[in-house]
């Protein structure tokens, strides 16, 4: 077994990664503070959020509104903009300077650059992309649940001799914490030892990402191999219900539609108030990224398909004369 970079019993708090862009914090971020003041509160510790960037000073005050206890702040001009580098020292050394007991991110494209670093440098075990995380009865280590074997199963996996115990949680899982703004906090600032010459990268453009945003969506009209190619109807309906397009992977393998808009366990976990399923057979890999929706309407011409088994409303119909239908009924409504 590789040493643990500090003993399980010198390890003290629950931690998450604040995540942040141009000091604001990234939804996952507090999601996972939400959780995390969850999973403190019934063990009786700490939550400390840990932030790196430049001007960060709003975002520790988010993180405290949003539940954390305590928020260590690493500022430098070296960590405006994220490099693996940069945040990979900076946090393995607050890590092994303050020994938290476990570290929760986001699964970002950051967040899992980051984690996957951060756990080989602190030769410690990760449990990527949890759909759920609780503690476990007796031990308290931190169980994290995540779907194996092409999604067959459902694996809780934990981290018995290293520390921290870290886990990434995907944005959507875990629902947005309301805001406390009296809620009281300390944040603390940290001196940074970083150089120039620790960070291998150079940032030469930042572009910013101009496709859909599917994990915000209230309302989803999703189509698979069943709308045969034509995401016509399915996108009209959406655009009438004020929502946004979803998709299987299947509709995005074939090229369909783009990849922002698959939804489950490779694509986006979304959880809007309605999802509209069509011409989706329901594989878990799909549903796992919309059985938190408030109401699932799924219409299928099978009637053995297991979307039914996750729909509050289950339409066994051809889905283009349903669309249709539904389409003219709005129009009418709302010329
Ligand atoms: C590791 C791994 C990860 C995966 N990740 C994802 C993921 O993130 N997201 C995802 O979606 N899949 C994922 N998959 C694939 C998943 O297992 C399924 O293959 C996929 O979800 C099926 O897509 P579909 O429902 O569109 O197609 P199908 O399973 O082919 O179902 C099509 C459905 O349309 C219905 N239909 C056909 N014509 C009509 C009609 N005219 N009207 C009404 N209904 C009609 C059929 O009855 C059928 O139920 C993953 C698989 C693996 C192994």
């Amino acid at each position: 077994m590789i040493p643990p970079a500090y003993a399980p019993d010198e390890a003290r708090g629950l931690w998450v990664f604040l995540e942040q862009e141009g000091g604001q914090l990234e939804g996952v971020a507090l999601e996972l503070l939400g959780k995390g003041r969850e999973l403190a509160r019934a063990r009786g510790i700490l939550l400390t959020g840990l932030l790196l960037g430049h001007g960060v000073e709003a975002g520790a005050r988010q993180a405290i509104a949003h539940g954390a206890d305590h928020v260590v702040v690493a500022e430098d001009p070296l960590l405006a903009a994220y490099t693996t580098d940069a945040y990979t020292n900076v946090s393995a050394r607050i890590i092994l300077e303050r020994k938290p007991e476990t570290l929760l991110l986001g699964a970002t494209p950051n967040g899992r650059d980051l984690a996957g670093r951060l756990a080989v440098r602190l030769r410690t075990g990760l449990t990527a992309d949890c759909t759920g995380l609780a503690w476990e009865e007796g031990t308290g280590l931190l169980l994290g649940e995540v779907t194996g074997f092409g999604g067959g199963v459902m694996a809780s996996i934990k981290c018995a001799r290293h520390r921290p115990q870290m886990a990434t949680v995907r944005p959507g899982i875990f629902p947005l914490p309301p805001s406390d703004p009296d809620h009281a906090g300390r944040i603390e600032s940290v001196a940074v030892s970083l150089e120039a010459g620790e960070i291998r990268t150079q940032i030469l453009e930042r572009v910013r990402h101009a496709g859909v945003d599917i994990t915000r969506a209230s309302v989803i009209v999703a189509g698979g191999r069943g709308v045969k190619g034509d995401f016509g109807p399915v996108t009209e309906l959406a655009r009438l219900l004020g929502g946004e397009v979803g998709a299987s992977r299947v509709a995005c393998d074939l090229g369909w539609i783009g990849r922002d808009h698959q939804i489950g366990q490779t694509g986006f976990v979304t959880r809007p108030k309605v999802a509209l399923v069509c011409g989706i057979s329901g594989a878990t890999q799909f549903s796992v990224g919309v059985k938190d929706a408030g109401l699932i309407v799924a219409i299928n011409s099978d009637p053995e398909a297991p979307i039914f088994e996750e729909a509050d409303v289950c339409v066994v119909d051809d889905l283009f004369p349903v669309l249709e239908a539904l389409i003219a009924e709005l129009k009418r409504r709302r010329p």
